[in-house]
């Protein structure tokens, strides 16, 4: 086994001792094999590239499929390597996350806008299975890491898109680390004037904050010791750049009243130990009225738990605390990714078939996931809204109501598409035109040019307002012309 094999097994085995890896050996010869010869742009050999993608997956402590896949994601696009055969050798599950990966990074390039647009319905649509979206991340994540090789336009282009599109859904999902490192990683090409000036501007005083807050901690290591805390860390956390640039400008650029460059972050084994710890700091020191948030008794929106408070010190200087469980620290960190590793059954639940809906999965991780029930709850509300996703031909994508048929489809497209409908492929298949569509279809209509206009039975199966609306008045006008046809006769 090559020492690079060696440190990404590590790396796994780290956080699950027990992980069976020889998919992840298996991937990682046969992609190895795949881009053999091929460099970056960069000048590295191609492989460099998907083994940091997977190394990054392994250090979030996701599961050997997912890391696998990670290792495959550019094969088929860039080697002469086909997804059959990927499927061959790994199964099912395995290449329908590398073809998912791939379909994401397909949408093609028409316009800032529209692509921007595109891709962010593409996400949704691709999170029947989260874990294409997560191996997305990690992808991101590396080509902005070697994002300086490119041509200006491209590096903003690429780095507008994550800080656009894939650091809000990371948060969405959760996952605070992907959606701080990206933001960060972006940052500097998108705002680079920007960013140069928080960087110089906070490094002075985030270097006297962190000395600062060596003795806050010493204080309260104490006294937690002292009240009988045995199982606990204080840490100092780093604001983030990015995040760090958006405060700046709510408090007119001015550093000097930014307290939470640094901020000390105390976690304990339970709920209970985290109130305790919020009294035992508020005996130390005097909390800021109104500062005090309890985000364990009510959560964030994408499940962020913990309890945030900030105190003035002896010596009058404000410093933050955010205190949490190991469990609410996983989460605030991988969100949504924390949940792949649990055990061989928590596995077997993502196991899911390709046209399995986000919204069944969502239910299915409810039941093994007991104490996030609420968390998936609101996210399957907030995330998908009972809608479903599908494309054209040439990749665009339309958005539609649960259920929706080619009609709608066609209506959504144009109402003279809609009106004159007469056949539809999905998924190169000929199907009714009250097939029900799922969310990744892609949808082909044929339109019959000597057809007056829709069809009223129509009206029995098509889900769309647009559609509905508009069959309703364009019935209603023939009728209208008949009748007055026949009045006239008359
Ligand atoms: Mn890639």
């Amino acid at each position: 086994m090559d020492d690079q094999l060696q440190k990404l097994i590590t790396a796994i085995h780290a956080h699950q001792p027990t992980a069976d890896t020889d998919v992840v050996e298996l991937a990682y010869d046969f992609a190895a094999r795949a881009h053999d010869g091929q460099q970056r742009l960069s000048g590295e050999p191609y492989f460099s590239h998907p083994y940091n993608a997977a190394m990054i997956l392994a250090e979030l402590n996701t599961s050997p499929d997912i890391i696998a896949a990670a290792l495959l994601h550019d094969v088929p696009e860039e080697s002469a390597v086909t997804i059959e055969e990927i499927r061959k050798e790994f199964g099912d599950d395995v290449a329908f996350l590398v073809e998912g990966v791939t379909k994401v990074g397909k949408v093609k390039y028409r316009g800032v806008e529209r692509y921007i647009e595109n891709l962010r319905k593409m996400f949704i649509a691709m999170a029947v299975d989260l874990r294409v979206v997560i191996i997305r991340f990690a992808d991101r994540l590396d080509n902005l890491r070697t994002l300086h090789v490119h041509p200006r336009e491209k590096q903003l282009r690429i780095a507008q898109e994550s800080l656009e599109i894939y650091a809000p859904i990371a948060n969405r999902l959760g996952m605070g680390e992907f959606k701080s490192r990206i933001e960060d990683a972006a940052f500097k090409y998108v705002l680079p004037d920007e960013y140069s000036w928080v960087t110089h501007l906070a490094i002075k005083p985030r270097a006297a904050q962190e000395k600062y807050l060596k003795k806050v901690e010493k204080q309260l290591v104490e006294e937690l010791r002292r009240q009988g805390f045995t199982d606990f860390t204080v840490s100092g956390r780093v604001k983030h750049w990015y995040s760090l640039y958006l405060k700046l400008l709510r408090y007119d650029r001015d550093i000097t009243r930014i307290y939470d460059l640094v901020a000390l972050r105390v976690i304990v084994p339970t709920v209970q130990d985290c109130y305790r710890a919020l009294g035992t700091i508020h005996q130390l020191w005097a909390p800021l009225p109104g500062r005090i948030k309890d985000y364990i008794a009510q959560p964030k929106t994408n499940g962020y738990q913990s309890l945030h408070t900030t105190v003035v010190t002896a010596d009058k200087r404000e410093v933050e605390f955010q205190i949490r469980t190991r469990e609410m620290h996983q989460q605030a960190e991988y969100g949504v990714a924390a949940h792949w590793h649990y055990d061989e059954k928590g596995k077997q639940a993502f196991r899911a078939p390709k046209n399995m809906r986000w919204v069944q999965e969502l239910a299915t991780w409810q039941k093994e996931i007991e104490e996030n029930q609420q968390h998936l709850e609101r996210l399957k509300v907030d995330v998908l809204k009972d809608r479903i996703f599908v494309f054209t031909p040439k990749g665009d994508v339309i958005e539609l109501p649960e259920g929706s048929t080619p009609v709608d489809f066609a209506y959504a497209i144009h109402s003279d598409i809609g009106d004159r409908c007469s056949r539809a492929y999905v998924n190169d298949v000929i199907v009714n035109l009250d097939h029900k569509l799922k969310s990744g279809d892609i949808i082909e209509v044929l339109i019959d040019k000597n057809r007056k206009g829709p069809s009223p039975d129509w009206l029995q199966f098509v889900k769309s307002s647009h559609a509905r609306n508009r069959i309703r008045a364009a019935t209603r006008a023939e009728r209208d012309s008949f009748f007055s046809k026949w009045v006239s006769k008359a």
